[in-house]
Formats: structure tokens, sequence, C-alpha cells
């Protein structure tokens, strides 16, 4: 099954010339949802991997699952102000301006191997922050995982110095 068919194309959102990859369409159609998930999950085959990190808030999805499949435990990465706990906290340049992404500092223990997670790679921003705060825990990022990558824009330059993996690439919008 092609799982690129069960993404919808919306053009003009969340702004004037983004195309937003929406996967809500996929997540509709049960058996695109199990192939999707059963497809990130062997892209980890063969590593060990102590806990997945996942990105508010479609990273939570997938992200969720690969924990529970792999019988490790998850660690919400969010936006400004939602952890309750003491937080790391890390920023990154949008096309206009920063935004900032956080992680319970307890959350990672210091040698723990984590698994990335986030449902598509752009630009890399937001990934590239995501791995400094793993790092600033202590932890080893052994993977950044993602459904899918627009591989037209810099996102695996960004995050060079790790193993990037998508299920899904778009070469152009
Ligand atoms: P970036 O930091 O540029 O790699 O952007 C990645 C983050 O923004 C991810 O959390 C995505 O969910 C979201 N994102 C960026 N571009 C798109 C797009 N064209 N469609 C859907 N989500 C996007």
């Amino acid at each position: 099954m092609e799982l690129s068919s069960f993404i919808r194309d919306v053009p003009d959102f969340p702004k004037q010339g983004i195309v937003f990859k929406d996967i809500t369409t996929l997540l509709q159609e049960p058996a695109a949802l199990k192939q999707a998930g059963e497809a990130l999950l062997a892209m980890t085959q063969g590593l060990q991997i102590d806990k997945v990190a996942g990105i508010e808030s479609r990273g939570f999805l997938f992200g969720m699952f690969l924990a529970e499949r792999l019988g490790v435990g998850f660690v919400p990465i969010r936006k400004p102000g939602k952890l309750p706990s003491k937080t790391f906290s890390e920023s990154y340049a949008l096309e206009y301006g920063n935004d900032t992404i956080e992680m319970h500092q307890d959350a990672i223990k210091p040698g723990e191997k984590i698994l990335l997670h986030d449902d598509l790679l752009a630009t890399g921003g937001t990934a590239a922050a995501a791995a400094r705060l793993i790092e600033r825990a202590g932890g080893e990022l052994v993977q950044a995982s993602f459904l899918i990558e627009l591989s037209f824009l810099p996102g695996r330059a960004a995050l060079q110095s790790y193993d990037v993996r998508s299920l899904i690439q778009y070469d152009s919008e």
C-alpha cells in the first residue's frame, strides 16, 4: 500500500505559501495506520533504545506507539509552559522569529539511548533543538525518525551528526 496516498496536501495552511502535509487522513485508515507504525518500528531494528522522545503534538501519535511496542518509556517534548516540573528549554529560528521547546530535566538519565520521533522533517530546526534537549540531559540520540521528510528542505543537513530515517519522502512541494 502506498502510504503517501493517505496524506492530504492542504495548500496555504497555516499560512500562505505552505503546503501542509495532513496526516489525519492516514490516521483514519486502519490498514495505513498499522503499516506506518510497523514500518517505523522496523526502522529501529537492531538498535538499543531506552526511551522514545516525541515532539508535541503530532510526534506523540506514533512516538507513543513506538515506545509501547519497544517496551520502553515515552518522553514528551513540549511547547513552553506546558510541562509542570523543572525543564530544559531550547530555542530555534523560524522564518520569522523564534520558537522554543521544553523537556523535563529528569525525563532522561545520563547515558540513556533515545529514539526521537516527529511526524515531519522540514528545515530540521525543531528536531535539532530536540536533539540539544536530549543531549543536555545526558542522553544519546540513536535515531531521529519521521513519518514524512520534505527532502527539498535542508532537514538532514541540520541533523547531520545523527541517524535520520523517514518513511515517506517528498522531493518537491
Ligand atoms: P522544521 O523545524 O522546519 O523541520 O519543522 C518541523 C515541524 O513543523 C514538525 O513538528 C512538523 O509537524 C511541522 N511542519 C513543518 N512543515 C510542515 C508541513 N509542510 N506540513 C505539516 N507539518 C509541518
